[in-house]
């Protein structure tokens, strides 16, 4: 049975904490509602957002078509040897309090990926990653209602065309799949990933625990990103360019100091980096701002907008095209979507 319900606020379903009205509603809590949901939606010609927590999208005022929330909850461990679990956890259940019950049963892997916001159903939508850890590096499959051939199935890793914050769920077949649940295979021996700034203290501590590590994790980046609880925000809203090792020396002539990292072959330019360059941290626009303390984050102070957040995102862009010659590609989803401003030549 579905139940849907009309002209729904979303106000507090993103955190963004934009004002937002959802044309039709519904809450899928059993996998069985989902066959009914999209035939609903074929049947009344209504577009479907999938929402999860909210913490990587931008609605506009109006969301026209369905939106349905997935709160699927369930847990389930399976021992494989003595080195590993299988642990599948289904869509709805909340990614932190995942990591954190991961822990308290003996399971390792993802602790770096700690308190960041969201469902365990989006996590593989953006392939989300943290403190040198991304969710492909623990996941075993996905299991998915597929919206094409309208049947239950199950994707593994290499299915998923996993790469730095994207996916098939987000770029190659965008409306395809509803997420149902992620495996994963964890370890029962700690094998710490300290390579990352922030973590790399942590070498030296003597019977360092999996738990030292998920605290480190929390409390930088409760120093650094503001709760969305208290200020409405996405979290970072740029994705960090990837360049060629000869677009970089390029670069490096003319900013010797510009911070980028090795990628798979080429290298990420810290996107905050350039924004702080361009004289953008601390800024405020009406109601949006540059966080001061990591300008890679557009926060909400409370009545901001959609489109004040576009003309702010598009100054940005244009000033860090100008100066660097590099375009900015926004990490959050725009729903309904949004025409990206021309690059400037
Ligand atoms: C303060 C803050 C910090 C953050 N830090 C990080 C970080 O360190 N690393 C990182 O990668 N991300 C980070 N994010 C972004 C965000 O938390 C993640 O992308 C998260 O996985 C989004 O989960 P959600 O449930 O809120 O998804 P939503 O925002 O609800 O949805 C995101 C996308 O997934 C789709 N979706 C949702 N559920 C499903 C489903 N079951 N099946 C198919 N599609 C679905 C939606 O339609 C949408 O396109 C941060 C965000 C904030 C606010």
């Amino acid at each position: 049975m579905l139940s849907i319900q009309r002209n729904v606020a979303l106000d507090t379903l993103n955190t963004m904490g934009f004002s937002a009205t959802a044309e039709y509603f519904t809450r899928i809590t059993e996998v069985a509602q989902l066959p009914l949901l999209c035939e609903y939606c074929k049947e009344h010609e209504l577009e479907l957002l999938l929402l999860g927590g909210g913490s990587n999208l931008v609605l506009g005022d109006s969301v026209f078509g369905m939106v349905a929330q997935i709160d699927l909850k369930g847990w389930e461990t399976t021992r494989l040897d003595d080195d590993r679990s299988q642990l599948r956890i289904a869509a709805g259940e909340n990614w932190h309090a995942a990591v954190d019950r991961m822990l308290e049963e003996g399971l390792f892997g993802l602790e770096n990926l700690a308190l960041i916001p969201g469902t365990v159903g989006a996590a593989p939508v953006q392939n989300i990653g943290a403190y040198g850890v991304e969710l492909k590096d623990r996941l075993l499959e996905v299991e998915v209602y597929d919206r094409t051939q309208a049947c239950f199935s199950s994707l593994s890793c290499s299915d998923c065309h996993f790469s730095y914050r994207d996916s098939v769920f987000k770029s190659i077949e965008a409306e395809r799949y509803i997420i149902t649940a992620v495996t994963f295979v964890l370890q029962h021996q700690f094998k710490p990933v300290l390579a990352y700034s922030g973590l790399h203290e942590l070498t030296d501590k003597a019977d360092l625990t999996a738990r030292d590590v998920f605290d480190q994790v929390c409390s930088i980046r409760s120093s650094k990103l503001p709760d969305p609880k208290v200020l409405g925000n996405a979290g970072s809203f740029f994705k960090n360019p990837i360049v060629s090792a000869e677009q970089l020396q390029q670069l490096k002539q003319h900013f010797p100091d510009l911070v980028a990292y090795p990628d798979q072959g080429q290298f990420k330019l810290a996107a905050g980096w350039m924004i702080d360059r361009c004289g953008w941290k601390g800024k405020r626009e009406g109601q949006m701002g540059v966080y001061e303390r990591q300008a890679l984050v557009l926060y909400n102070a409370g009545g901001g907008t959609r489109a004040q957040l576009e003309v702010l995102m598009t100054k940005i862009q244009r000033s860090v095209q100008q100066r660097f010659g590099v375009w900015l590609e926004p990490e959050p989803r725009f729903y309904p979507a949004v025409h990206t401003a021309c690059h400037l030549t």
